[in-house]
């Protein structure tokens, strides 16, 4: 195959617990992922020459080495002594800097994009084995759907798929560095800790309003602290219908659940004309690759 098209969906949390901080500096985690409707479009396209050349339709991301795709092909390129190169362009919708995997998510379709083209014959779990050098969310992001991440993140249990609802995805306008989240995190000092047994049990249930009920974040106790708009946002929602709303992953994306459409899309109406946020979005979550 010459040419290859692949979506990469970004993620939420429906529940997001650190436990401690390790002594290499890392966190250990325990997330509720889920998959979501949102994605992003890799177009994979084989050279005759030798190289990757990676664009993007977003000048604020450039296709170099810095560049999560090009990380990812390079690393299978070297690793599997594959000599021909290859061209990937992403058209990108996954907010940036949002706390919804959007570079790891495209990483993600990388392995499996490559996978299929150079003919690679990876198992799921040998991608997922590679994938942890480029990022503790990729082996998620390769597996997708819903999934308990434990250790730091990239131990992955599958879970059974979140039930049918609509989600509000608004993403304000400021940008959050998943870094400073967790350098600022006092993860000995947490109050509270999501409920995420309970949330497993909601899920397999298959009760949509226990899974709302059971949404938290700790990371909110920075992120939200330091930019009120997420607790703005999260209250908007509430007051419009929405069963919940949490914080995804470092945020600043903000999530509501709701169990009406129409609720839905005038909350996102709503959330654009107060101008709480810029980028808004009605989806659903994914609990099958589409
Ligand atoms: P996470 O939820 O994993 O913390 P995020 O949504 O907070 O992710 P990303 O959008 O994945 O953050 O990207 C954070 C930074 O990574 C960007 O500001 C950008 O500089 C860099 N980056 C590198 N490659 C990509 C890519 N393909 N897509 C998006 N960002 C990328």
């Amino acid at each position: 195959m010459d040419k290859i098209t692949r979506k990469a969906y970004a993620k939420i949390n429906l529940g997001l617990d650190v436990l401690r901080r390790r002594e290499d500096g890392y966190h250990e985690v325990r997330m509720i992922m889920q998959s979501v409707g949102l994605y992003d479009t890799l177009t994979f396209t084989r050279r005759e020459e030798a190289g990757i050349v990676v664009v993007t339709d977003k000048e604020e991301l450039p296709g170099d080495e810095s560049n999560l795709i090009y990380k990812a092909a390079k690393l299978l390129t070297e690793t599997y002594g594959i000599g021909q190169g290859v061209h990937i362009a992403l058209e990108k919708r996954i907010p940036m800097a949002a706390g919804m995997a959007g570079g790891s998510t495209d990483a993600a379709a990388v392995f499996h994009g490559m996978n299929e083209m150079f003919s690679l014959g990876l198992s799921m779990e040998e991608m997922c084995v590679l994938a942890v050098k480029i990022g503790a969310d990729v082996p998620y992001c390769i597996k997708g759907g819903t999934a308990l991440a434990e250790g730091i993140g990239e131990v992955l249990s599958n879970l059974p798929g979140m039930p049918g609802c609509f989600l509000v995805i608004a993403k304000p306008d400021i940008d959050v560095s998943t870094k400073f989240v967790y350098e600022n995190l006092h993860a000995d000092r947490l109050e509270y800790h999501p409920d995420i047994d309970g949330m497993m049990d909601a899920l397999g249930n298959k009760d949509l309003e226990g899974v709302a009920a059971r949404l938290g974040n700790v990371l909110e106790t920075v992120t939200a602290k330091k930019y009120p708009r997420v607790e703005e946002i999260k209250a908007f929602m509430k007051a419009r219908g929405a069963l919940n709303a949490l914080m995804s992953g470092s945020g600043p994306t903000v999530f509501g659940i709701y169990d009406s459409k129409e609720r839905a899309y005038e909350t996102q109406e709503a959330l654009e004309q107060a101008g709480l946020a810029k980028q808004v979005f009605v989806t659903d979550p994914v609990n099958e690759k589409r």
